[in-house]
């Protein structure tokens, strides 16, 4: 069965979507450590990230850098983190996080609470920017 990033690279599971390709799909974060933190996953549903072939991993990085660039026009930043940890949900995704500092990264920190007309208006945000660039 399905899990549940599946459904939502599917569309079966309603997220919200801040760019795609054939492969893969990245969508907002529904416990943001800050406006702008985006998780990007590959549509077959593999658990751990080092399991991908190593392809599909080169790939999925390849389009996590520009999905990263359209963060960063939408929401300018110093830098935007990467990083994977893949212990909540079982299918390999990287978090994007938009960083002034370096305590953005720090996943114990408490997450934002934003209204669904906000992430709806920070997904539409980053996804002009990732098909402006015509990715
Ligand atoms: P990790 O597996 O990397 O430790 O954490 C999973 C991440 O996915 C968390 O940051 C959590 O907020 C996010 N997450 C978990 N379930 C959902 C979901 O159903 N939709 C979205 N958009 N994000 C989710």
């Amino acid at each position: 069965m399905a899990g549940i990033f599946a459904k939502i690279a599917a569309g079966e599971i309603p997220s919200y979507k801040c760019a795609e390709s054939d492969k893969f799909y990245a969508f907002l974060d529904i416990n943001p450590l800050v406006k702008g933190h985006t998780l990007v996953i590959p549509r077959r549903e593999v658990d751990y990230i080092f399991d991908l072939d190593d392809d599909e991993l080169a790939e999925m990085v390849v389009f996590a850098k520009h999905v990263a660039a359209a963060i960063k026009k939408a929401f300018p930043c110093r830098k935007v983190g990467m990083a994977v940890l893949g212990l909540e949900v079982p299918h390999a995704h990287i978090h994007l996080i938009p960083m002034q500092t370096e305590k953005d990264m720090n996943f114990a920190n408490p997450k934002l609470k934003l209204a669904d007309d906000e992430m709806a208006a920070v997904a539409a945000r980053i996804r002009e920017n990732f098909e402006a660039e015509g990715k």
